[in-house]
């Protein structure tokens, strides 16, 4: 098992460091410089205080969500060494805060298009109207490409108006990443989508232990777990063995649950997961997002 490290990215000619370090283990490599080039995927932040997601490839770069603050998007891309100016757009994902907070502030500061469905986009009409100049809206269903990266949604299972995961192909790159977070249950959709790819960030939200017997109110704890809630590390380990075995070698767990969960407890629950299904676990490379600071996945 590995994890990700270094924060290190230089603008625009980015060389990747050579290896990956885990902070949790006993760590070998994911993938090589060669297959990586100039590909850089962080979660700038992860978890109910706020996501943001950034991605480039060559001198284009998207956003995938925004939540926090837009000092908090700068701060974390600061920390890269990437630059907001090399942004092409943001995409979203679904239209909790935790998501969109820092949407309006930024699109009004630097012009950037947000690609939303409308189901979302009208649920976030009125609260957030000066934005509205820059939203392009879409289906659940719907393909973007910017510079060489090809992006395309699919919907997924929670309790907002809409919610969709994204993946990206990048060209002449045999890496295909993919994207869900914010899912109650594991959706035909998820799997269809995310078979396939690479590099995933997929939600590992809870330890149902801890959310049974915290504090959460019962309602709370009621619709986390409820279909349309938040993965558990379980159901992450078990989406997660499906995802190995169609191909995935590089996985981040993001989303957690600062209150329910732990980063080594949920590293650890997936990890057996794939060793109980026999998966070769010194060949994948497993990482859970930080809360609060960037986490590296490619
Ligand atoms: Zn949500
Ligand atoms: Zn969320």
């Amino acid at each position: 098992m590995i994890i990700s490290g270094s924060l290190a990215e230089c603008k625009n000619t980015a060389k990747e460091p050579d290896i990956k370090k885990s902070s949790f283990s006993n760590c070998t490599i994911t993938s090589t410089p060669d297959e990586v080039g100039d590909i850089s995927i962080y979660t700038l932040y992860s978890g109910s205080g706020g996501n943001c997601i950034y991605v480039r490839y060559g001198n284009d770069a998207i956003l995938i969500d925004c939540g926090s603050s837009a000092r908090a998007v700068k701060r974390s891309l600061s920390l890269l060494g990437a630059d907001i100016s090399l942004v092409r757009g943001i995409f979203v994902t679904h239209e909790h805060q935790d998501h969109v907070a820092a949407l309006d502030v930024l699109c009004r500061h630097h012009h950037l298009p947000i690609h939303i469905t409308s189901e979302s986009e009208e649920a976030l009409y009125g609260k957030m109207f000066t934005m509205h100049d820059y939203t392009i809206t879409h289906t659940p269903y719907y393909t973007e490409t910017v510079g060489k990266m090809t992006i395309r949604s699919f919907p997924t299972p929670h309790d907002s108006v809409m919610s969709v995961g994204y993946t990206i192909e990048f060209e002449g790159k045999d890496i295909r990443f993919g994207i869900a977070t914010d899912i109650g249950h594991i959706s035909d959709e998820i799997i269809s989508s995310l078979t396939g790819c690479t590099h995933v960030i997929i939600e590992a939200n809870h330890d149902i232990s801890m959310l049974k017997y915290g504090p959460y109110p019962a309602w709370l704890k009621r619709r986390i777990l409820s279909p349309y809630g938040h993965l558990s590390n379980d159901d992450c380990g078990t989406l997660a063995c499906t995802l190995v075995d169609g191909g995935a070698r590089s996985i981040l767990l993001a989303h957690l649950s600062e209150e329910n969960n732990r980063p080594d407890i949920a590293v650890r629950t997936v990890s057996e997961a794939l060793a109980r299904a026999s998966f070769d676990t010194s060949e994948i490379s497993l990482a859970a997002a930080n809360a609060h600071t960037p986490t590296r996945l490619i």
